[in-house]
């Protein structure tokens, strides 16, 4: 298995991954079998756990994309940049935002609000990781969430520490706290 020194520890193994994911999927089909929901993935973090959980999801759906970015290093830059370029009309339709991680929530409080504002029937969010402990936006929820984390910076499923580390099929921790 392909381990870059950095990684100190494996927090989630494939399959745990996976037993997260099997179990959003089935909670999103059972809420959305007559939505035809536009799942929309944020990128780049989310595009592993995404591609995965529409797999998970056994009813019509279709997919889009934006991206958004807010971290340099292991620090959260606090300013969050949107392109909502692939984004199609989601006027009337039922938005299942999917991120990789909520962390101060800055980026998707910033999200939901543009989104909500183009008239959606809804908008909810689907998050793999979450970490409370760190919100800056207070009272941000996801509506579905794999599993709740420490305070911990990880890397791997999509996610990077400058771009690298998103290959890595687990979730590691670069260095112990
Ligand atoms: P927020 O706006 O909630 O602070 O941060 C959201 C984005 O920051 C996430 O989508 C993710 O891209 C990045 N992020 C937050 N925590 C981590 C982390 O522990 N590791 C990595 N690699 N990215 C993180
Ligand atoms: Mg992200």
């Amino acid at each position: 298995m392909f381990t870059p020194k950095e990684v100190k520890r494996i927090l989630f193994t494939e399959d745990e991954i996976s037993r997260y994911v099997n179990s959003l999927g089935e909670r999103l089909t059972c809420d959305y079998s007559e939505k035809n929901p536009l799942f929309v993935c944020v990128l780049k973090g989310a595009c592993v756990f995404f591609s995965d959980l529409i797999r998970r999801v056994e009813c019509p759906l279709e997919i889009a994309f934006l991206s958004a970015e807010s971290y340099c290093g292991t620090q959260s830059t606090g300013e969050v940049e949107l392109s909502f370029d692939k984004l199609p009309e989601i006027s009337g339709r039922y938005v299942v935002l999917v991120e990789d991680i909520v962390d101060t929530a800055r980026t998707l409080s910033l999200v939901k609000e543009k989104l909500a504002a183009r008239n959606p029937a809804s908008i909810k969010v689907c998050c793999l990781l979450d970490k409370p402990s760190r919100r800056v936006v207070s009272g941000f929820t996801a509506d579905y969430t794999g599993v709740e984390i420490d305070d911990l910076f990880v890397v791997g499923y999509g996610l990077d520490y400058d771009q690298r580390f998103r290959n890595l099929p687990y979730i590691g921790i670069l260095e112990e706290p």
